[in-house]
């Protein structure tokens, strides 16, 4: 799995590039939205100590729950009289879906390998077989640490030039 700064910059980039104006593009808020949505999943990591067993990329790394996403941001823009509800709904819905995109092009060395992309239509776990970004170690030693700095690093490399070059492509479409 990729880490949060890699998802944020994904995240960041989507937003950028599905803003419909430059009032949208530059809107805090929005980016935020995009930003939480892309790095909330990880968060499965705790069920652990809920109940004791592994939730990671289960139900929270799917198309489902990016939907379920979606719709809670839906009826929050509606609660709080928010312009536009079903924008900030795509946000929340294709912010949550780009963790799980990336994800499946990352390294998984956690068994069960993959992520529940599709579910609820299927429990079936899917990962990409060339992983594209490495994983992200879970424990806090030095060797760990030199490989989740590697892989940061890696992530940052390969990913912030998309965002550059998509916020230079928005300029240019608001000249
Ligand atoms: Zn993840």
């Amino acid at each position: 799995m990729p880490s949060p700064a890699g998802h944020t910059i994904v995240a960041l980039t989507l937003h950028v590039l599905t803003a419909r104006d430059r009032e949208e593009a530059t809107s805090l808020a929005r980016a935020a939205v995009f930003v939480t949505a892309a790095v909330v999943p990880d968060l499965d990591l705790l069920l652990r100590f809920v109940d004791g067993r592994n939730h990671h990329q289960a139900e929270s790394h799917s198309i489902g729950c990016a939907a379920i996403a979606g719709l809670l941001a839906w009826g929050l823009a509606i609660a709080w009289r928010l312009p536009r509800p079903p924008r900030w709904a795509a946000a929340a819905a294709l912010g949550w879906a780009s963790h799980v995109a990336l994800d499946y092009f990352g390294r998984d060395t956690h068994p069960p390998i993959g992520l529940m992309a599709l579910w609820p239509l299927s429990s079936a776990h899917f990962k990409f077989p060339w992983p594209i970004f490495m994983d992200i170690g879970r424990t806090l030693d030095v060797k760990t640490l030199r490989h989740n700095i590697v892989a940061v690093t890696w992530e940052v490399l390969a990913l912030a030039p998309w965002l550059v070059l998509s916020w230079r492509l928005r300029k240019r479409r608001s000249a």
